[in-house]
């Protein structure tokens, strides 16, 4: 299976709006600039944030899934985030929330000249912040390919995106999110070539209920598992002196020169 069909086989369900949200689409509304009229949401997924930003500006939402975009509410329309199917400068504000860290390379770097493209002024992208995505690795039981459980690919922080968007001023950027703990690239290193898979992940950092996931490589289902491992745990318990917790999510607002 690729990556391609895992996203639109994804369990896509109505959008619900928690508390933490809220309050991220509340400072996301902050620092959107007073000409900006209308949004293109690129990578819109269940819509909640184009639903909720509707309105207040004319949001026009885009996914790859079209299985995703019939819970969306506002104006949409199916394509990729590399090849967006509108016009040059067609949209004052151009915006993608965690989305950005799932793409890989070849679509990456073509979805961010897209997002030039089609913008006509502003750039507003939210992504975890300078996450090790070793952080969350599994391994499939079945073609043991090793992946991040959230299919994040790449790692971004406000250094590493105003490098990307080098001709693009960043006019402002916050943190948000719950707080997380990152985790120490040397101590990952160690503890995925010396201990076992199944105790990677304790279940105190993602419960029972979020422990399924998909192989993206074989398509295989499967819960994580987690078993006792005294040198994961040393290395887990290294790192709590080593990374302190941090907001999840980075918000970066920029416009283009
Ligand atoms: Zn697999």
């Amino acid at each position: 299976m690729d990556n391609k069909n895992y996203y639109e086989n994804f369990n896509w369900d109505e959008a619900k709006l928690s508390d933490k949200l809220i309050s991220k689409i509340e400072k996301i509304v902050s620092i959107i600039p007073n000409d900006v009229k209308t949004i293109l949401d690129v990578g819109c997924g269940d819509g909640v944030i184009s639903n909720a930003l509707n309105g207040q500006f004319k949001v026009t939402a885009t996914d790859r899934s079209f299985n995703s975009l019939k819970y969306v509410k506002t104006d949409k329309f199916q394509s990729s985030a590399d090849r967006i199917s509108a016009h040059d400068n067609s949209y004052d504000l151009v915006f993608s929330s965690e989305m950005i860290e799932h793409l890989p390379d070849e679509i990456f770097y073509n979805a961010m000249e897209e997002f030039r493209r089609v913008s006509s002024k502003y750039i507003l992208l939210t992504f975890p912040n300078n996450e090790n995505i070793e952080k969350n690795l599994v391994e499939c039981p079945n073609c043991y390919k090793r992946f991040n459980k959230s299919y994040h690919l790449r790692s971004l922080d406000l250094k590493r995106i105003q490098t990307i968007l080098s001709d693009c001023n960043l006019i402002t950027h916050f943190t948000t999110g719950t707080k997380i703990r990152g985790y120490d690239k040397f101590l990952s290193l160690i503890k995925h070539k010396f201990t076992p898979p199944w105790s990677w992940i304790p279940r105190h950092w993602t419960p029972d209920g979020r422990r399924s996931t998909m192989c993206p490589e074989c398509g295989y289902k499967f819960k994580i598992p987690y078993s006792f491992n005294p040198m994961a745990f040393a290395c887990d318990s290294l790192n709590i002196l080593a990374s302190p917790k941090k907001p999840y999510q980075l918000c970066v607002l920029f416009e283009k020169k």
